[in-house]
């Protein structure tokens, strides 16, 4: 006998509908004042934070009388302290982007989005932004009233104020990032005497007005709207990934306090809500997982610090993956398949990086083999093959380097009897000869080893193998 539907119990799709209709994402209708909270991952969070520092006192660091790092974009060359990265070289600026790619997927598939909530230089200007916005207006309610109040001098004065702060936090941030391309000393010389390029002014009016409307105006908009990398980082999660979660079995059914207790027979949520006052997003955990979570955890320090006055266990939200919350075993990273792809790739881009700067030489040579005619027999019977001899300088300085070539016994190398000139940072190109003796050649192709080695400074040494052609 088929049972009777109890038409009072409530349906699945009541819940779902109840959720949906609960279901909040702010896409920008309303501006989030998040209250700042203190704990261990708010420390974390300066800390990461502070790493954009480099930004601001990298230009001025000097190495060897120049600036140690230089994206010398007119004479397309990259000075990273004693490495010159020249055109030639570009292929590693393309492994060091790979590198940075799996790396960010590497770590969204373990972590989830620890790259936005502590490192995104969107997440760290806002954060700074609303440090100095609360700092001057005061917290969330008292920033709302005067966001909603009528314009007095006291608005006038607390907006006027912060935009000011923001704008010279902008044209700092501005000048900060062209000073990584140009001298950032003569840079300064050249703003503050007008005699800066056009080029370095529009930069830098470009990034103060973009600095101010992404950290100031737009803020988590920005993460919802504008960045590609929220977009696709649902493909790199899988039900391993550890993020912000809301322990839904302990913390539910949520209730309030009772005189100060948690009731018996109620979960551990007291329903107190601290964890959205401090998301900078504005979302409820609670709900789930979310595409606007940028995965900050304040809302675990928000809620621990909740948990240790009531006198019970932190971690009601933590970091834990789906699995976890469900009961079911952890696995292992070296049997995940995804971050497993991730992480070989990235260590192949790094196995890269790693040769190109430990084989970039501060000299390169290359030697082309004139092919018409391959060789020329001379009238005293001797063979000579004509080379090309390429010669690139990767300093900022002219040298001069003694040619030298070895593979066949008495053989001369002409055209190369005085020093070559190397300009910096560029080809410079010689034509020379190799002449060798008919009894001294065994076979029509013999190997040839050219060598250059500077003579102001015999550690710059590049050698080149090349061929010898003689009749059969
Ligand atoms: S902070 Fe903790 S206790 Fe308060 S509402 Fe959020 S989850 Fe519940
Ligand atoms: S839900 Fe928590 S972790 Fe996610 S953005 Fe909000 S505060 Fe940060």
């Amino acid at each position: 006998m088929s049972e009777t539907p109890d038409s009072t119990a409530p349906r699945y799709e009541d819940d779902i509908y109840e959720e949906a209709a609960n279901w909040h994402v702010n896409t920008g209708e309303e501006k989030i004042h998040a209250k700042r909270v203190t704990g261990k991952w708010r420390k974390i969070k300066w800390i990461t934070h502070s790493i954009w520092l480099i930004l601001f006192i990298g230009p001025y660091i000097r190495w060897n009388g120049r600036q140690a790092v230089l994206f010398d974009i007119p004479n397309r060359q990259f000075h990273i302290f004693d490495i010159t990265i020249l055109p030639q070289d570009v292929w590693m600026l393309a492994l060091v982007l790979l590198f940075f790619a799996m790396l960010l997927a590497a770590v969204t598939s373990i972590a989830g989005r620890v790259y936005c909530g502590f490192f995104c230089f969107q997440t760290a200007w806002t954060d700074v932004f609303t440090w100095l916005e609360e700092k001057i207006e005061g917290p969330p309610a008292k920033r709302r009233k005067l966001e909603e109040g009528p314009w007095n001098s006291e608005k006038a004065r607390k907006l006027g104020l912060k935009w000011f702060i923001w704008f010279l936090i902008s044209v700092l941030t501005g000048i900060s990032f062209v000073a990584w391309f140009t001298d950032a000393y003569q840079l300064w010389h050249d703003l503050l005497t007008g005699q800066a390029s056009t080029t370095a002014y529009g930069v830098i009016a470009l990034f103060t007005a973009g600095t101010m409307v992404l950290a100031g105006k737009l803020r988590e908009q920005a993460c919802f709207w504008l960045c590609p990398y929220a977009r696709i980082q649902g493909v790199m999660y899988d039900k391993e990934t550890i993020l912000p979660t809301y322990d839904f079995n302990r913390g539910e059914p949520r209730g309030r306090l009772k005189k100060g207790k948690v009731p018996e027979g109620q979960g551990d949520c007291i329903d107190c809500k601290q964890c959205v006052a401090v998301c900078p997003t504005g979302i409820d955990i609670r709900m789930g997982q979310q595409e606007g979570c940028i995965t900050c955890s304040l809302c675990i320090d928000a809620c621990d610090a909740v948990m240790e006055k009531i006198g019970k266990p932190k971690g009601l939200i933590r970091y834990a993956s789906l699995d976890e919350m469900e009961g079911k075993h952890q696995l292992p990273l070296w049997k995940r398949p995804r971050p497993l792809i991730y992480i070989t790739i990235l260590t192949l881009a790094l196995g890269g990086i790693f040769y190109g700067i430990t084989h970039l030489g501060t000299i390169e040579l290359k030697v082309l083999h004139e092919r018409a005619p391959l060789y020329v027999q001379l009238s005293d019977g001797s063979i000579q093959n004509k080379y090309r001899i390429k010669i690139l300088n990767k300093t900022d300085k002219d040298f001069h380097v003694k040619m030298s070539a070895e593979g066949i016994a008495g053989m001369e190398l002409k055209g190369a009897e005085k020093p070559l000139f190397a300009r910096k940072g560029s080809d410079s190109s010689y034509t020379l000869y190799i002449k060798a003796p008919a009894d001294a050649i065994k076979a029509e192709r013999t190997p040839i080893i050219f060598k250059a080695v500077g003579i102001e400074d015999p550690t710059q040494q590049a050698t080149y193998e090349s061929m010898f052609f003689a009749p059969r």
